[in-house]
């Protein structure tokens, strides 16, 4: 029979590749991979992840909780592996990794441009941004931009808003520009 050109190539030698695939290892748990990335040369891991990588996971994860699920700037869903925290006091200024000066935003409610860092007037006034020199703690966050709370702990706590956030908004445009 004369053969095609199909039937003259040698088969696969499926054996020999079965087996490369049983040779590797088994899963690596994930805290192993986790140890992996934070062993990353600083410059390339903020470069990968932005700003928001340096947070422990553990701390990330209660901010999600705390908000749960929701963005604390505009009260939408948010998705558990997009979004970003923010840090309502500065990383610049001395603002620390801790829940009370940390919110979960939106990625685009957090840097896009009707967001947090592009109306710092509007958000030093609601308090999704503390001012230098300020204290967190003292400095609530008009959540949703509907309520005042405070956040403390892993829950939200109503309170008065600091009078100087209200003179703060009050001098705000219409756009939440400062006036
Ligand atoms: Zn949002």
């Amino acid at each position: 029979m004369k053969r095609t050109g199909l039937h003259r190539r040698s088969p696969l030698r499926a054996t020999g590749q079965l087996q490369r695939h049983t040779s590797l290892s088994p899963a690596r748990p994930v805290e192993d991979a986790v140890a992996d990335v934070q062993r990353i040369p600083l410059r390339r891991h903020v470069h990968l992840r932005r700003c928001t990588s340096r947070i422990p996971r553990q701390l990330r994860a209660a901010v999600y909780d705390r908000a749960e699920g929701t963005c604390d700037m505009c009260g939408r869903w948010l998705q558990p592996d997009l979004w970003e925290a923010n840090h309502r006091l500065m990383r610049s200024q001395g603002g620390r990794d801790a829940l009370i000066n940390l919110v979960a935003l939106h990625p685009a409610c957090h840097r896009g441009p009707q967001g947090v860092h592009h109306r710092p007037a509007w958000a030093y006034a609601n308090g999704l941004l503390v001012p230098a020199r300020r204290d967190p703690q003292q400095w609530p966050v008009l959540r949703h931009g509907l309520i005042w709370q405070m956040p403390l702990g892993r829950t939200w706590a109503d309170c008065d808003p600091h009078p100087d956030q209200l003179e703060r908004l009050a001098d705000l445009d219409e756009d939440g520009d400062a006036a």
